[in-house]
């Protein structure tokens, strides 16, 4: 544990970060860890599973490492289209080109690629848009063959291997989960994934028809991704264990003027309910190439803080672009400045949910006054399923959140919520603990951690009898001599 209090975040939002062929190696995700990342995102779309399984490896390896538990978000494709691969990895799309989809699998030209959906080329009809690269790029279909589309660029640029690509204009007949999508699905829960990344949900049914399938091993984060999940949205969030505000492919689909609003919408809903959400996509765009963010990109990160998100996530900046690290320093600079205005503070504090009627709301909702009246550095709270720590954090109290539980594999799920430093502890499943074992663990945690000096208090809330889920109703507030 000699390391953990350097991961100790004076931040509250978390932070997700997507690994890929920039960020591999164990020097560069420790980098990376150590630069302010909560949560590993492995993106299923890209990469092989020994790829995913080797990343993962390096993962809880410093999670050994630093004793601090680490979440891995196991992110699966979905049937999200995308274009198949080209001879040098890449080519340019010029206006008013023709440009061919086919089934041919061979590797793609400035004439062609491989569409390897053949339900797109059955349903398309001459006029409607393909939209690639999270609509970057814009093709009309002229002709459509018996295993083809004949397109036009009409917005060309730059077109890379496994691009996205939209169809709005028709309504494809694909299932919520594909093959691979099962296989995927299978490997990261046998893996030990943390939280599984759902793509392209449409209804709640497709959110329950994975949650079968994960049958509590991981929680299922939800990706809002389609404007058909929107109109469910409350169903959606009432089942799923988390959201991520998916702005790539909500963007291309839904105008963009109506991305700021779904965010917003989606974030109070999750909070609500006190679930977890991300918001994910561009964030830090430019740096994927550049080693400073626009302001543009500043003030979206900090609007997202505004805004209460439990975490904001890198994509291709810290899995493919050329400054990872600096992105996620830059991201961490970001929220723990805005986190340390009083501007945010009063945000927080106007935005606050009400507690529900029953006794762990009230506990936790009196644990947050005490916290903000008496300004104490830290509340401690026993969590046996996240639970506790959950409700805990829907306060959103102004000091760090201990998240005490004795299953890790709880306590990496917690790495994903808003303030909560998830610990792990041996104490914790036996019935027999007293309420005075329970200060002394969290007294030793507060300590080990270096949060307290002596003269403050600190708050621990937990459950008795002790390790029975969903018994919180104890509240103390101790000294620190
Ligand atoms: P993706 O999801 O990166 O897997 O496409 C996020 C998004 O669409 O914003
Ligand atoms: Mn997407």
């Amino acid at each position: 544990m000699t390391d953990a209090p350097k991961l100790l975040r004076s931040r509250r939002t978390k932070i997700v970060s997507t690994l890929g062929p920039a960020s591999s190696t164990k020097e560069m995700i420790r980098a990376l860890l150590y630069a302010g990342v909560d949560v590993f995102r492995l993106n299923f779309s890209h990469g092989t599973h020994e790829d995913h399984a080797a990343r993962f490896k390096i993962i809880r390896e410093l999670e050994k490492e630093t004793g601090k538990p680490i979440g891995v978000l196991a992110d699966i494709q979905g049937p999200k289209l995308r274009v198949g691969r080209f001879e040098n990895g890449k080519v340019m799309l010029h206006k008013g080109s023709t440009f061919r989809l086919d089934q041919d699998e061979t590797l793609g030209t400035t004439e062609r690629v491989c569409l390897p959906h053949p339900e797109i080329i059955q349903t398309a009809e001459v006029g409607c848009r393909l939209l690639l690269d999270d609509g970057k790029l814009c093709l009309i279909v002229r002709k459509v063959g018996k295993d083809y589309l004949e397109t036009e660029v009409v917005v060309g640029g730059p077109l890379s291997d496994h691009k996205g690509v939209n169809v709005p204009d028709v309504v494809l007949p694909i299932p919520a989960l594909t093959k691979k999508d099962h296989e995927d699905l299978r490997f990261a829960l046998d893996m030990g994934a943390d939280l599984i990344g759902l793509s392209f949900v449409q209804r709640p049914e497709d959110v329950q028809e994975a949650k079968d399938i994960a049958k509590g091993r991981a929680w299922v984060i939800t990706k809002m991704e389609k404007p058909q999940a929107m109109q469910n949205l409350d169903a959606i969030i009432d089942i799923t264990d988390g959201v991520m505000v998916a702005r790539g492919d909500l963007g291309v689909e839904m105008p963009p003027e109506e991305v700021p609003l779904a965010q917003i919408k989606i974030i109070r809903k999750a909070r609500k309910l006190g679930k977890p959400v991300i918001v994910a996509t561009q964030m830090m765009e430019s740096m994927i190439t550049s080693p400073t963010p626009t302001r543009a990109e500043a003030s979206d990160i900090a609007t997202a803080v505004f805004e209460g998100t439990d975490a904001v996530m890198l994509s291709a900046e810290s899995a493919s672009g050329q400054y990872p690290k600096e992105a996620v320093t830059m991201m961490n600079r970001i929220i723990t400045r805005v986190e340390k205005d009083v501007e945010w503070q009063k945000m927080m504090a106007a935005n606050r949910e009400h507690p529900e009627t029953n006794t762990a709301d009230a506990i936790v909702a009196a644990a947050q006054q005490i916290c903000d009246t008496l300004r104490l550095p830290a509340a401690v709270a026993f969590t046996r399923r996240g639970k506790t720590a959950q409700r805990m954090a829907r306060e959103r109290p102004n000091c760090v959140i201990f998240g005490v539980t004795p299953t890790p594999e709880v306590g990496r799920r917690l790495a994903l919520t808003w303030g909560v430093h998830p610990c792990i502890t041996e104490k914790g499943d036996d019935p027999s603990c007293t309420a005075e074992t329970i200060i002394h663990e969290a007294l030793k945690i507060v300590h080990e951690l270096n949060v307290v000096n002596r003269g403050d208090s600190i708050v621990v809330v937990a459950g008795m009898p002790f390790g029975e889920a969903g018994s919180t109703n104890l509240i103390r507030v101790v000294n620190i001599n």
